[in-house]
């Protein structure tokens, strides 16, 4: 398909890095389950060699997910992890980076507990603040790390600004668009350096495959990606490149309906009497919410909401029937969590009070159900308070 550079984004979600099969004509990219390519003669083959270097369903993907960031390649990895291993690949012993403060724990955990062993250093920031952020600028700091909107709090960090900031030294901007997804946001348009994601969440959407990607713009970060994908391998298999291609293909409509349901459920729990606070980039008293407006479209499907002890929260999350109690998010149906004692349980008790991450808080990644259903779910688990 050829897609002029006026594709709007739906379109290009459903066709970009995508050709019909040219054997049979399949308008579905094949999942192409082989290790290799065999050659017609001694150095002449189809472009593929050898299925860690490139594989057709992969390099579909790839394509498909470069074009919706609206950067130069992508690349696909076995996990958002494992891409966000590669990004740090970009860095020598001696670096340091900026980090968002409340991002993923399984960032920090690379960054502290593997990435620290190799030289490299890291500075936990409010990334929210630029001032900060200036201020922990120095001689070595070659990366800053952004997650926006943060989890579960939901944060955020104008990517303008920090881009502008990280450019005036030759810094790389780096933002994990995970909790966003490219519907809701697009860091390159921005001023982002790279974009990465793990497409086990919203790319992906329909909860049944882990993986990663790396969106780069310029040269020789490209050239060193393509590089770094091949030599240490940690490659995204052909089937789940070809359940995420499936997934991106309705990456619009999907974030439509779960923008609309994430709004809905923060404006019912910021008016229910038993709910102490609600997080929402959406609602009238987040603080961002004009910088909401300008850098997203519409306000995502992660919500959080604090009902003051963790006894409560447990009545919350065992009393709900629709909603499933589980770790991850961006899948089409519902899930609710302890961020505390589930995604981050492994942070320090201190480290948690001072990000918000109270026993009482309970986040939700709204999924594309009716949303009366889900109102219906809240409200009879809310009534057990
Ligand atoms: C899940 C997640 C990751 C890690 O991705 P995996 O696919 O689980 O390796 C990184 N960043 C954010 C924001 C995430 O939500």
């Amino acid at each position: 398909m050829k897609l002029t550079d006026k594709a709007g984004f739906s379109t290009t979600c459903i066709h970009a890095g995508q050709e019909p099969d040219a054997a049979t004509g399949a308008i579905i990219t094949p999942i192409y389950q082989t290790s290799t390519y065999v050659q017609e003669g001694l150095g002449r083959h189809k472009g593929h060699e050898y299925a860690r270097t490139s594989n057709p369903t992969r390099s579909a993907l790839e394509a498909n997910i470069a074009a919706i960031e609206g950067g130069t390649a992508g690349f696909a990895f076995a996990s958002g992890m494992a891409a966000i291993s590669a990004i740090t690949s970009l860095l020598r012993s001696g670096d340091h980076v900026i980090v968002t403060d409340n991002t993923y724990g399984g960032t920090y955990r690379l960054f502290e507990q593997v990435l620290r062993r190799y030289g490299l250093t890291f500075t936990y920031v409010d990334t929210s603040d630029e001032a900060l952020v200036e201020r922990a600028i120095t001689p070595a700091t070659r990366m800053i790390f952004v997650e926006t909107p943060t989890n579960p709090i939901l944060r955020l960090t104008d990517i303008g600004r920090v881009a502008a900031l990280a450019h005036a030294r030759d810094v790389t901007l780096v933002v994990d668009n995970t909790f966003a997804s490219p519907y809701v946001q697009r860091p390159i348009e921005h001023g982002a350096d790279l974009v990465m994601h793990s497409t086990t969440k919203y790319l992906n959407g329909h909860s049944d495959s882990v993986g990663g990607i790396v969106v780069a713009r310029h040269e020789p970060q490209v050239e060193w990606l393509k590089f770094v994908q091949n030599a240490a391998g940690a490659i995204l298999g052909p089937f789940d490149a070809w359940l995420v291609l499936r997934g991106t293909k309705t990456l619009a409509v999907r974030m439509a309906q779960h923008n609309e349901n994430g709004a809905a459920l923060a404006g019912y729990l910021a008016r229910h009497p038993k709910v102490e606070r609600t997080y929402y980039p959406g609602l009238p008293d987040h603080p961002q919410r004009e910088l909401a407006m300008r850098q997203m479209r519409g306000f995502g499907g992660m919500l959080s909401f604090d009902l003051g002890s963790l006894a409560r929260a447990k009545a919350v999350l065992e009393g709900v029937r629709l909603m499933a109690l589980a770790e991850s998010l961006g899948g089409v149906e519902t899930l609710i969590c302890h961020p505390a004692s589930m995604t981050h349980a492994s942070v320090p008790p201190d480290r948690r009070a001072a990000l918000g991450i109270t026993d009482g808080l309970v986040r939700i990644s709204a999924g594309i159900e009716d949303i009366a259903d889900l109102i219906a779910d809240l409200d009879q688990a809310l009534a057990r308070l």
